[in-house]
């Protein structure tokens, strides 16, 4: 993957710095300062204001959404001292990147690496620019854990392949323009049998059918592809390839999920400010409760130790070329991690953090509620902790099955 050449003096990054925060200032509206919207895998059906429509083209332009990803395709070129400058300043003056959704934490990494040149030049700058919404097709009724069990049945048709069958959990996918779908090719092998397909969401017969979950939300659905024409140029990789491509976004999906890659963590107020603002304060001006007080401080040690150990693994696996096994501890943690923050938060709200609607609860005070009933999944969906467990029992610590 071509990069620019890191500036090798801290003069030519303070150039990068002076010129980043030039524009900026140009291009940065105030009026979004700090009003991030935490871009998370799954991209919404949210109309977009025009300050933030003009945003997002902005720094889809430049491509600095996906600073990393290589000019000839849209990115931004960046080396990573220069992508860390570019943080830094925009986390300076309250800005936020506007460009996220599977495309970027998913798919446009494996297609960079396993992609035709056509397929890259086709897909990879619409990703960089924010255009197109991709969502997953790998789960379904009998196949999430154990996902090469999938029944999913491509057939070769000559110049296209013809794909019946039903995936589940499809997030996003009555928002998506297109779907990264494992599908089956051969069905006499288990993993070799199957391949890496790009399906049209708006192609005939394909159909979505919203879930709607414990939180209230409906961000996925079901799929059904009812014979599907999908042309053989839109197959990543050979035939039979797609359990290695499907894993290795895998990896990077886990990398996301912990949220070391994405940011799980909300914004808004600390634990100690929302603790002494529902609690109260000691004659000293600390957390009334000391067993609260005590927890998240021991909250706040693992997230800064997790954070540290996530951005060491990063700068580690960006130096072997690429993410690594690595991902399922960091999924197991992280989310881990997500989950007791959302329980400190209601515990700490009191009654105040039961609220599903009403006058009676402020939006935060909902929006926690419903985080907090969501973030059960995320110990769930990218792979189960169960699942993660067994990774790194194998992978990582050379442990044998117990068969
Ligand atoms: C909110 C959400 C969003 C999702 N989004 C998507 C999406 O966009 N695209 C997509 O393709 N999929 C998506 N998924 C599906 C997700 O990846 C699967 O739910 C997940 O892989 C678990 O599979 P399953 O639900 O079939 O559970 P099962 O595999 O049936 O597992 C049930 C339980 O058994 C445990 N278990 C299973 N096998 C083993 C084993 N060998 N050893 C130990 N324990 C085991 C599991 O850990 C789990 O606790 C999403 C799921 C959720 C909840």
């Amino acid at each position: 993957m071509a990069t620019l050449a890191e500036p090798e003096t801290a003069s030519a990054l303070d150039e990068f710095r002076a010129s980043v925060r030039a524009w900026l200032a140009e291009n940065f509206p105030p009026a979004l300062k700090g009003k991030d919207n935490a871009m998370s895998a799954v991209e919404g059906p949210a109309e977009l204001s025009p300050e933030e429509a003009a945003w997002k083209k902005a720094m889809g332009e430049k491509g600095w959404g996906v600073p990393t990803w290589p000019s000839e395709y849209g990115g931004g070129g960046l080396g990573r001292a220069e992508a860390k400058v570019l943080a830094e300043e925009m986390a300076r003056i309250g800005a936020w990147n506007p460009i996220g959704g599977m495309g970027v934490m998913m798919f446009g990494p494996t297609l960079l690496e396993y992609g035709s040149e056509e397929q890259k030049r086709e897909h990879i700058p619409a990703i960089a620019r924010g255009e197109v919404r991709w969502c997953q097709g790998y789960s379904e009724p009998n196949a999430g854990s154990d996902l090469a069990n999938l029944q999913t049945f491509a057939e070769d048709m000559g110049d296209h392949y013809l794909v019946n069958g039903q995936k589940t959990w499809t997030s996003g996918g009555q928002w998506a323009d297109k779907c990264f779908c494992l599908v089956r090719t051969d069905k006499s092998q288990k993993q070799g049998g199957i391949s890496f397909l790009l399906i049209d969401m708006n192609a005939p017969g394909v159909e979505v059918k919203p879930i709607r979950m414990i939180s209230g939300m409906s961000p996925f659905c079901e799929t059904f592809f009812t014979d599907v024409k999908v042309p053989k140029s839109d197959r990543v990789g050979e035939e039979g390839q797609g359990w290695t491509i499907g894993k290795r976004l895998l990896q990077h999906e886990r990398t996301n999920l912990s949220g070391a890659g994405a940011r799980l963590m909300p914004g808004g107020p600390s634990l100690a400010d929302l603790a002494k603002t529902y609690v109260g304060t000691d004659k000293d001006g600390l957390i009334a409760d000391r067993e609260l007080r005590a927890r998240i401080t021991r909250f706040e040690m693992d997230w800064r130790a997790f954070l540290l150990t996530a951005m060491r693994v990063q700068a580690e696996s960006k130096a072997a070329g690429g993410v690594s096994e690595v991902s399922s501890i960091l999924k197991t943690i992280g989310t881990k991690l997500g989950q007791e923050r959302s329980e400190l938060i209601i515990e700490i709200a009191g009654l105040q953090g039961l609220g599903w609607e009403g006058e009676g609860f402020t939006r935060e005070e909902i929006t926690a509620t419903r985080a907090w009933l969501f973030g059960k999944a995320t110990t769930i969906y990218g792979g189960s902790t169960e699942i993660q467990n067994n990774v790194i029992a194998k992978r990582i610590l050379g442990m044998l099955d117990h068969q």
